[in-house]
């Protein structure tokens, strides 16, 4: 294959990217750009695979069949509800990749002759590769081993850690100019091992040093670092299309934290220096702190003539419709309802669920039509004229406690507001808290009910009663 080929294949694929990029951006354009994402990485493969490289095809299929092969199990395996670590997961195999090629990179300067200026531009490559691609898989492995509780969510605050992180950033940039240094005369590995156990450190610390409420800006946050990890493999590799790629991961990645925080009204920088969803200060909810006993309960009967009755109805969905796999009876009432005359739409909240966009997918696969979805900001204002807001499976995102309780660990964050509408009926199994693990005042208020139960039979006895 010529170069002029792969030339103009790898702009064809940049291309490609930036429409899947645009394509995902609008639910009704996301199966299209995901469509351009897909043509776009066969078109980059091809060309690499047959165009680029010259020796080893053969083994290269070997590991695309069995790395595709392991990648199709495990996506057509994995629940709605663990896709978050998955997300987290893949990641880290990103940052691995980035360290692998720093240390072939580092080891095998592939017999060209180069410059000192050469030398010491690949040494900086190789160096901040390798940085950049170990604080990725770190990161990235504990944000797996915390989204899939398998570690607690609390954040890990040792004591003095800001002195932590600054003296191992400090420690990392001297080891930068140790290793440029010996790599000049061919050596500095040392150097090199040293800060790759250096990031990796830093990847953990920094990662469990974040609280609960504040994973959703992680999950963001690696995707933006992976993104800057495979730019820096391009450069390592002088490949340009995965620069550009990278480049394009890693700067969406970092505008969907900042929407991300802007969502929970945070400073990205108290997100990274950690600490939020602690347990609650001072007594600041030990005001709302109450058992079932305390709150007025439903029956799925009442509640069902509550929505039959009413004209305005808000549907609130959160973690545990997805837990249920509720969303498809949670449509079929929607739509009994709407065909009674009922107004009925749902309100998203940013950060619903375990993952950016969570509801939205769960929505779109029961078939809801994009027109009666809206986000928190479009309906908040409405609840005062809406008659029956029904909360499935949701807890922090609708929990008042961030607007009333000053001292909340949530204290700020912008939420649902189903307690200004007439009714209130929440749907969860007992009176456990959320995410964040703060309770929540919206349980015990006058307008509000509880329908306790599985959200998937909660739902179901609804839909009977309706029909
Ligand atoms: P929450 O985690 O706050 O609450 C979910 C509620 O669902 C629980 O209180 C639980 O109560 C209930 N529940 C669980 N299973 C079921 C079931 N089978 N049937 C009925 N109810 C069930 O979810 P929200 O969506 O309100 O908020 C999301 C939280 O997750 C936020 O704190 C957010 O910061 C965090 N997060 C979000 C990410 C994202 O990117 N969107 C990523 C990581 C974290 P009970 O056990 O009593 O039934």
């Amino acid at each position: 294959m010529s170069s002029g080929v792969i030339t103009a294949s790898y702009i064809g694929a940049s291309a490609l990217f930036i429409l899947a990029l645009n394509g995902l951006s609008h639910q009704e354009t996301a199966r299209r750009g995901n469509f351009y994402g897909m043509l776009g990485m066969g078109l980059a493969l091809f060309v690499t695979i047959f165009g680029l490289v010259t020796d080893n095809q053969f083994l290269l299929i070997i590991g695309m069949v069995l790395g595709g092969g392991i990648g199709w199990v495990l996506a057509k395996r994995v629940e709605m509800t663990h896709m978050p670590e998955l997300v987290a997961i893949l990641h880290s195999l990103v940052g691995l990749a980035a360290v692998f090629v720093g240390y072939a990179n580092a080891l095998d300067h592939g017999g060209a002759a180069l410059t000192d200026i050469e030398k010491t531009i690949h040494a900086v490559e190789t160096y901040i590769g390798i940085l950049i691609g170990a604080v990725t898989v770190a990161g990235s492995v504990a944000a797996y081993l915390k989204l899939s509780a398998k570690i607690g969510g609390k954040p890990l605050q040792l004591p003095g850690r800001h002195f932590l992180n600054l003296g191992l950033l400090i420690a990392s940039i001297w080891l930068g100019f140790v290793y440029v240094e010996g790599a000049a005369e061919g050596g500095g590995l040392a150097a090199l091992v040293i800060m790759t156990l250096i990031a990796l450190a830093f990847g953990v610390h920094m990662v469990v040093a974040i609280g609960g409420a504040d994973m959703p800006v992680v999950v963001s946050m690696l995707n933006s670092y992976s993104g800057w990890a495979a730019a820096a493999m391009g450069f390592m590799l002088g490949n340009d299309l995965l620069i550009v790629v990278g480049a394009l991961v890693g700067s969406s990645g970092a505008i969907l934290s900042y929407i991300m925080c802007k969502a929970m009204n945070r400073k990205f920088i108290n997100v990274i220096l950690g600490g939020f969803g602690t347990k609650p200060k001072g007594d600041g909810s030990a005001a709302v702190v109450g058992d079932a006993g305390d709150v007025r309960s439903i029956q799925s009967e009442e509640a069902a003539d509550l929505l039959k009755n009413a004209k305005e109805v808000m549907i609130i969905p959160g973690y545990g419709m997805a837990v249920a796999q509720a969303q498809h009876t949670v449509y079929e009432i929607s739509k009994k309802l709407k065909s009674s005359g009922v107004n009925v739409r749902f309100g998203i909240h940013p950060v619903a669920g375990r993952m950016p966009g969570h509801m939205n997918v769960l929505l779109a696969e029961a078939k809801v039509p994009y027109d009666i979805v809206y986000e928190m900001d479009e309906v908040n204002e409405d609840f005062p004229n809406v008659d029956v807001s029904v909360v499935i499976g949701a807890n922090d995102i609708v929990n008042p406690a961030a607007q009333e309780v000053p001292d909340s660990p949530i204290a700020g964050m912008p939420v649902l507001e189903p307690w200004n509408g007439k009714t209130t009926i929440v749907l969860k199994r007992g009176m456990s808290t959320g995410y964040a693990g703060v309770d929540n005042p919206l349980f015990y208020k006058e307008n509000s009910r509880m329908l306790f139960g599985d959200a998937k039979d909660s739902v179901d006895a609804i839909l009977k009663h309706l029909s």
